[in-house]
């Protein structure tokens, strides 16, 4: 993958400059927080670009950040949301009932809670296949089906989907494609260069990366999904406010150098575990042991901070979670601290178990986020408790 997205500029460039320019009355360098909820119009309905009537409709703020986002992600338009699962809503509540969702089995849980427990009691079907292998999307989908929905990789099992070819499969059968991308973000994996309809991302997480929103982002190159997103948004109200438009703007503009340091840190701590023998199995797509490490190298750029791993029993879990000093017991990730979480206990404990069980998701399974501190400090720690000396 190259380091360039657009003709010209290369991705760090982007993620500073793209959708910001200076405030035209004063010259400001960073795009105001325009905190209010209605503009002034010059003459009855005519507001002023043609669009500032409502915030609800048309926010400067938000409209530099769905600027960013597009061009991050190589495409055309974005469109933001107030959480991660609002934008993954909006994009399936462009269907209608009858149509037919295929979706990964292992997606973040509340994306299964939204499709099985709310959207399908409005007469969407879904269908839930291991994405992994394209020969079971292909036998999913059926004439009503309008959408594709993966996440790559995986949370916590870190799973991949063949994106260009899922696109292809989804394509041919006259349904788009949507990927979520918040676990890779965009600097390590651009799912619409891949043939994708839909880049889908929780905020929350990389994007903004200093743990202090909620939020979700779409990026899509095709102008009329564009418009389609907008009018559900306008239509449904799931809209961010402009204060978290703006810090997520300014998270964003560190998002490469904070991608490289996730990136470093994920393989290092990867490796170390991987050679402890109080480690069962290390599930993460940078390292030669992950079964398509073939196809993490093929599709992204780097392979992030998540990083799971299978300790062998619950309390071993437990006391790895609750020992570490710098890792923080704590569920979401991205942020530029490290995080563990005990996803049986805690992300997915919703989950039934026999599916928890069925996708891997054991007792003693650990995640980590890991931030961008000092390498030598997250190994260190997690000997520490390892070692058995906590
Ligand atoms: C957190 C997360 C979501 C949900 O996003 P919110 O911002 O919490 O609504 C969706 N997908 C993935 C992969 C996530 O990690």
């Amino acid at each position: 993958m190259s380091n360039h997205t657009g003709d010209e500029l290369g991705f760090g460039t982007l993620a500073v400059h793209a959708g910001v320019e200076p405030e035209p009355t004063t010259g400001a360098i960073m795009t105001p927080i325009f905190q209010t909820s209605t503009y002034v119009q010059p003459a009855v309905a005519q507001p002023r670009g043609g669009r500032y009537d409502y915030g609800r409709t048309a926010n400067p703020t938000r409209e530099a950040l769905e600027a960013n986002i597009a061009a991050l992600e190589g495409g055309t338009r974005g469109v933001a949301f107030a959480s991660g699962l609002a934008a993954i809503e909006a994009i399936v509540k462009r269907l209608s009932a009858g149509d037919h969702v295929v979706s990964e089995e292992n997606t973040y849980g509340g994306t299964t809670r939204m499709f099985v427990h709310v959207l399908s009691r409005l007469g969407l079907e879904f269908t839930f296949v291991d994405t992994r292998d394209p020969d079971a999307v292909a036998a999913a989908i059926r004439p009503e089906t309008k959408l594709v929905h993966v996440e790559t990789p995986t949370n916590p099992m870190m799973r991949l989907a063949d994106i260009a070819r899922l696109a292809e499969l989804a394509h041919d059968a006259g349904a788009l494609l949507s990927v979520d991308n918040t676990f890779a973000s965009p600097y390590n994996q651009r799912p619409l260069e891949l043939g994708a309809d839909f880049a889908v991302h929780s905020s929350t997480k990389y994007i903004n990366g200093h743990s202090d929103i909620i939020g979700g982002l779409v990026a899509v190159r095709d102008e009329e999904l564009a418009e389609e997103l907008l009018f559900i948004r306008k239509s449904t109200g799931a809209v961010p406010g402009p204060m978290d438009c703006w810090l997520t703007l300014r998270g964003v503009k560190t998002l490469h150098v904070r991608m490289e340091r996730h990136n470093s840190n994920g393989l290092a701590v990867a490796r170390y575990l991987e050679s402890h023998p109080a480690v069962e199995h290390v599930l993460y797509p940078g390292l030669e042991s992950h079964p398509q490490h073939e196809l993490a190298r093929r599709q992204m750029r780097g392979f992030t901070g998540m990083v799971s791993v299978d300790v062998g029993t619950l309390e071993r879990a437990r006391a790895l979670s609750e020992h570490l000093r710098v890792f923080a017991l704590a569920e979401s990730l991205g942020g530029v601290e490290s995080l563990i979480s005990v996803p049986a206990l805690m992300t997915h404990a919703s989950v039934p178990e026999d599916r928890r069980l069925a996708m891997g998701v054991t007792p003693g399974l650990v995640r980590l986020s890991v931030g961008i501190e000092d390498e030598a400090d997250l190994l260190e720690d997690l000997a520490r408790v390892l070692d058995g000396n906590a």
